[in-house]
């Protein structure tokens, strides 16, 4: 089985989108890393999941693809904080009894917490892509667009089954 991690914000849950939403109504700025700090800090976890929502069947998605018995799947997340990293782990458990969670220190890459080398992360942020390809991994890019920067993209989870075949010889 190939090791597959799937990142957590913007690819399972749309959080990225409603953090920003709830950033702007504050009047803060979502692109400045002070604001965005403060913002994060202060977050109920909690409270905040149950306004975000599931992008594109990530989680329907994702039992396909443990059903296909193809991967060894893990949830690889960067978190700010531990109260974070309880509510995904929470979120992940009323889903799946048993589907690891690594939760990331916001300050370290992924590429430090989890052997790379062979390892598909799917994440849709090109920046942990570049990360993961320079420790010898196979990076996929998540987007609703369609756009893989570069990447093998994918906009269901569940397509990463079929791209298995191609970029995984
Ligand atoms: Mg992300």
């Amino acid at each position: 089985m190939k090791e597959l991690y799937i990142d957590f914000d913007g690819v399972i849950m749309n959080t990225i989108e409603v953090s920003y939403r709830m950033m702007e109504e504050q009047g803060k700025n979502p692109k400045d890393s002070e604001d965005a700090k403060v913002f994060f800090s202060t977050l109920n976890w909690n409270q905040f999941l149950k306004q975000c929502q599931p992008i594109n069947d990530s989680i329907d998605c994702i039992g396909k693809i443990i059903d296909s018995n193809k991967f060894s799947v893990s949830i690889l997340t960067h978190i700010n904080g531990l109260e974070e990293a309880v509510e995904k782990v929470k979120y992940i458990r009323k889903h799946f009894k048993d589907l690891t969670v690594i939760p990331v220190p916001k300050q370290i890459s992924k590429t430090e917490m989890v052997h790379t080398e062979g390892a598909i992360l799917i994440d849709d942020y090109a920046g942990n892509l570049r990360e993961w390809n320079a420790a010898g991994g196979i990076g996929v890019r998540f987007s609703e667009k369609r756009n893989g920067k570069g990447f093998p993209v994918v906009d269901y989870l569940d397509q990463i089954i079929e791209m298995f075949e191609n970029i995984c010889q």
